[in-house]
């Protein structure tokens, strides 16, 4: 285990919640932070203290309703619907949230004595995000390190995996029921298996659903070759 203390980008979704589980098996010390930036659903926020609480963690809230008077959009407003449509961003998108989301965390991080941060952008997940692919993060590590001249680590233990991947990382770190039960990634509201019809729940179940049929084949597996002997 790595003793120094580590960082989390935490919004109480799958993806970062897997990521705090990793954290806390890859470093003695871990402390998350999340974003209020005026969700639909304060009981994102809610959700994301909850468990922090339930593992123990010190959690900071920053406000960045900023945000939303920068570029309204389908996170934070009502009235704009979600969509996405094939080839285009979809209408969640912020022009440079991970951008500011990484910067503020750093700038947190380093106060309290903390170089490593965790984040749960991923390269493979439908959204094509420009600020969550591989390159801009390594690009940010840099510009973070040289903008505080301090020894930042941006780690993105989710960043080449599919969702039925991230499923297993959950289970093979013991979290697997915690995640399914306790995390909001429903645009609707809806923590845990969610509403089931919007696109956020879509991925996550095409994700669980895949991931729960390769387990099942592989226990059958395992099961065969126990017979054999
Ligand atoms: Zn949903």
């Amino acid at each position: 285990m790595n003793e120094e203390k580590a960082v989390v980008v935490f919004s109480g979704g799958q993806d970062s919640t897997t990521c705090l589980f990793w954290a806390k098996q890859q470093f003695a010390e871990v402390e998350v932070v999340t974003f209020d930036y005026g969700q639909r659903h304060k009981l994102e926020i809610e959700c994301a203290a909850e468990i922090a609480r339930d593992l123990g963690v010190q959690q900071t809230v920053l406000d960045m309703s900023l945000l939303n008077q920068l570029a309204p959009n389908a996170l934070t407003r009502m009235d704009v619907e979600i969509t996405h449509e094939e080839g285009e961003l979809p209408s969640t998108f912020v022009d440079g949230r991970n951008l500011l989301f990484l910067s503020f965390a750093a700038i947190m991080a380093k106060q309290k004595g903390a170089r490593h941060l965790v984040t749960g952008v991923c390269e493979t997940d439908f959204s094509g995000y420009p600020d969550c692919r591989d390159s801009f993060v390594k690009s940010m590590n840099v510009t973070l390190n040289l903008s505080m001249d301090y020894p930042f680590v941006i780690h993105t233990p989710l960043m080449w995996l599919d969702k039925a991947q991230t499923w297993k990382m959950a289970d093979d770190l013991g979290a697997f029921d915690y995640v399914r039960e306790h995390t909001l990634t429903c645009y609707n509201g809806i923590i845990g298996d969610g509403c089931g019809e919007c696109p956020a729940c879509k991925l996550r179940k095409a994700g669980l659903d895949r991931y729960l049929e390769q387990r099942t084949n592989s226990t059958t597996v395992g099961t065969a070759g126990a017979d054999i002997r």
